[in-house]
């Protein structure tokens, strides 16, 4: 044997050898190590993600029970008449429960007045109020903006919904601050969910507070809008935010709006707008149509009026003395839809 084994050759060359297996083993080591760690993530995300099901599924339940107790409460009350009322599928039911556990969290798009199904339909006020007061050109394609003033109530609202919802078609609900109750609260979710826009027309609708003498008071118009905004917020959350306005009897009604009022909305994100058609259902008596067809035939002779027919703002109402006004919507979507217009609503 040779005492200096080191150095011998084939001694080295098994040390390398031996070097090199143990690079391997070190680095199957590590391989393994790294695999275990991530099957340990895996398996933990996993884990947190049937977790959070099961817990929304179970508060989900809970909450519905809790809607539908709390339903049953307002309606021995006589709080809410269930016969103009069409939530009653288990889906209506889910999603009121849904809503009211996230405040739309989930679905509403932040800071705006319409969920994130809506957006692909939602148009910027000032550009919409700019063109039908023929201040901007406009070359796009047709388009008509239902609006109904006045809500939400449980006898006209409802029926306006069902329509709308039947003929897959949008609209933009200007709704008064003071109806915007525990009364009124699922109509007003149900607005939000099926995808059309929420706007303000004031708190009280009372003219003679909002325009003493015709004269539209800022201090009052301003707060009547952040109240409206309020109320809003209390069933859809902070993130929930309006920014359109209808002032009450109209913008083109009343004195000195561009001096106060109209900046004073504007500092509060909100934009106004009026219209530039109507059905005529809020005219005076010898002015108003009695009929369906008569509705049909103000949209058509008000909208020609306009210079610009491309895009149309439509003003209707969804008060609880409107039933025209419901049993009509049928016919007036015929009308834009055989003319060729596709329908937005205002964000
Ligand atoms: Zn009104």
């Amino acid at each position: 044997m040779s005492q200096d084994y080191h150095r011998s050759p084939e001694d080295r060359r098994r040390r390398q050898r031996y070097l090199r297996k143990k690079k391997q083993r070190r680095n199957r080591r590590r391989l393994f190590y790294i695999l275990c760690l991530l099957l340990l993530f895996l398996v933990f995300t996993a884990f947190r993600g049937i977790r959070t099901r099961l817990a929304n599924k179970s508060n989900l339940e809970a909450n519905v029970a809790l809607w539908y107790y709390q339903q049953m409460l307002r309606e021995d009350k006589g709080q809410v008449d269930r016969s103009n009322v069409s939530y009653l599928n288990p889906l209506d039911l889910a999603n009121i429960g849904r809503d009211k556990l996230t405040t739309f969290g989930y679905d509403l798009v932040k800071g705006s007045n319409h969920i994130k199904s809506a957006e692909k339909y939602a148009y910027d006020t000032k550009k919409i109020q700019e063109i039908i007061r023929e201040k901007r050109d406009y070359t796009g394609k047709k388009l008509v903006f239902l609006t109904f003033d006045d809500g939400p109530n449980n006898k006209i609202t409802p029926q306006i919904l069902d329509r709308l919802k039947e003929r897959g078609v949008h609209a933009t609900f200007f709704l008064v601050g003071n109806h915007l109750t525990d009364k009124h609260e699922d109509v007003l979710r149900r607005i939000l969910r099926e995808g059309h826009g929420i706007a303000t027309h004031s708190l009280t609708h009372n003219y003679k507070k909002l325009y003493p003498g015709r004269v539209g008071n800022a201090k009052q118009i301003a707060y009547e809008a952040k109240k409206a905004e309020e109320y809003l917020q209390e069933y859809f959350g902070p993130d929930f935010s309006c920014g359109v306005w209808r002032y009450p009897g109209g913008h083109q009604s009343w004195k000195g709006l561009e001096n106060g009022p109209d900046q004073a909305l504007e500092k509060l994100g909100a934009t106004w707008i009026d219209w530039n058609c109507l059905v005529g259902d809020a005219q005076p008596r010898s002015d108003r149509p009695t009929t369906s067809q008569g509705q049909v035939d103000y949209v058509n002779k008000s909208l020609h009026q306009n210079k610009q027919t491309k895009v149309a703002v439509v003003l209707a109402h969804d008060a609880d003395n409107k039933q025209l006004t419901a049993d009509s919507l049928d016919m007036v979507i015929d009308y834009f839809e055989e003319n060729g217009y596709s329908f937005g609503i205002l964000k």
